[in-house]
């Protein structure tokens, strides 16, 4: 998104998002700062507008308008202390910004108040006003439109209790109001500016982290797309084996490991017996139930570091590193009872497969994955011979 176009989302005299949702969400985003600031700045408001009772007195003495100005003092600070409590815990910024603008009516009133009780002192007052305009746009955190309807309160309130209570010339007035609105205008600039600035910054704050929210959401996609490949490129789409060739990558380099290290190395080459009769007797569909069990028996018979494949059909091929023969012996033969004890689906009254394996053993050290597999195919193929359901080994 161009600067213009963030630019643009923001509405040129409010200082506000143009969108309400966003405008909400930027609220909500500042809302703790915001209590917190507002509670600092208004505690210190209270505190300066209650100490100004040490002028009062300088000037009015012990009569009746001090005392009306102390309790009218009093009850503006307390109502405003009871405010920053409140603001601390149900101040909302996001939808309860009227909460946030009370503070600044009862000051406002409270300044507004003092023109008939003190009307001698109205330069003083009037610097005040001024100040107070101040503090209500850049010091106590408020939305634009908040401040700026508190801050016209205060001007316009001051000058028609001047013009009533003060006896004040045309003249005056004049000044006083053109004083105002100059207050009003500096103070209004200045927060518009500041909200601006804070919303397009929020703005794209926002942008980026969505873009890199978008950019993990595609590193995930793309990982899962990645694997899914290596899937279907390594293993075997019906029994989830590893398919022939990733088989034979993983095998070379184990065999080849085996022979620097001089390990035992052997190799299962399993045929499921008779399958042909199992698909012509029950069907394919039965055929593939058969087989997919075969290779979860066959996988759970072997060890971690054993490594199993689906080398076609309904044959499968292990490769067993650091095996000698006898562990070799014991391993297949676990494997051919874990295949014969599978349960069969008695519904349909199919009996349980066998496997005849055939075992081949890398003795020389120059034997290479190839030779092993013809041998262990040759056991196999004895085994066929001689009659099914047994482990043939070279
Ligand atoms: P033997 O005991 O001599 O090994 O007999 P066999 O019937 O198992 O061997 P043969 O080679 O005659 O038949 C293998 C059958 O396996 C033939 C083929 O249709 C079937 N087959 C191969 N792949 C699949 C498969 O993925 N699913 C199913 N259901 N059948 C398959
Ligand atoms: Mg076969
Ligand atoms: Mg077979």
């Amino acid at each position: 998104m161009s600067s213009r176009q963030t630019r643009d989302q923001v509405h040129w005299l409010t200082g506000q998002f143009c969108e309400y949702c966003k405008e909400l969400m930027y609220r909500r985003s500042i809302t703790s700062r915001v209590q917190f600031e507002t509670c600092i700045s208004l505690t210190v408001a209270a505190l300066i507008f209650g100490m100004f009772a040490i002028s009062d007195y300088s000037l009015l003495g012990p009569t009746q308008e001090y005392y009306l100005l102390i309790a009218m003092r009093s009850v503006v600070v307390v109502l405003c202390l009871l405010l920053v409590v409140i603001i601390r815990h149900w101040g909302g910024y996001s939808r309860r910004a009227w909460l946030h603008a009370l503070p600044l009516w009862i000051l406002a009133t409270g300044i507004i108040l003092i023109v008939p009780l003190r009307p001698d002192s109205l330069s003083t007052q009037i610097t005040a006003v001024v100040v107070a305009t101040m503090a209500f746009y850049l010091l106590i955190p408020n939305l634009l439109t908040v401040v700026t309807l508190a801050s016209l309160y205060l001007s316009i309130g001051f000058l028609t209790s001047a013009v009533l209570f003060a006896d004040i010339t045309t003249a005056q007035a004049l000044r006083m109001a053109l004083l105002f609105i100059m207050a009003n205008a500096v103070g209004f600039f200045a927060l518009l500016r500041l909200e601006t600035l804070q919303r397009l910054q929020f703005a794209l704050l926002s942008e980026e982290r969505d873009q890199n929210h978008q950019l993990l959401e595609e590193i995930a996609h793309r990982k899962s797309l990645e694997a899914q490949l290596r899937m279907i490129a390594e293993r075997d789409a019906l029994t989830g084996l590893n398919n022939r060739g990733h088989f034979m990558k993983l095998t070379t380099a184990l065999l080849h490991r085996s022979q620097q290290e001089n390990e035992p190395f052997s190799l299962f080459m399993i045929d499921v017996d008779h399958f042909k009769r199992i698909n012509d007797t029950w069907g394919h569909s039965h055929g593939d139930w058969v087989l997919t069990k075969i290779a979860e028996a066959c996988a759970q018979s072997l060890r971690r570091t054993d490594v199993i494949g689906r080398f076609g059909g309904e044959e499968f091929i292990v490769a067993l590193p650091n095996t000698g023969p006898d562990d070799a012996k014991i391993l297949a033969q676990r494997l051919k009872e874990r295949v014969a004890a599978l349960p069969s689906q008695e519904d349909i009254g199919a009996l349980s497969p066998s496997v005849t394996i055939g075992i081949a053993v890398a003795h020389q050290e120059d034997v290479d994955l190839e030779s092993l597999i013809t041998t262990a195919d040759q056991m196999l193929y004895v085994g066929k011979r001689d009659g099914r359901n047994r482990i043939i080994m070279s």
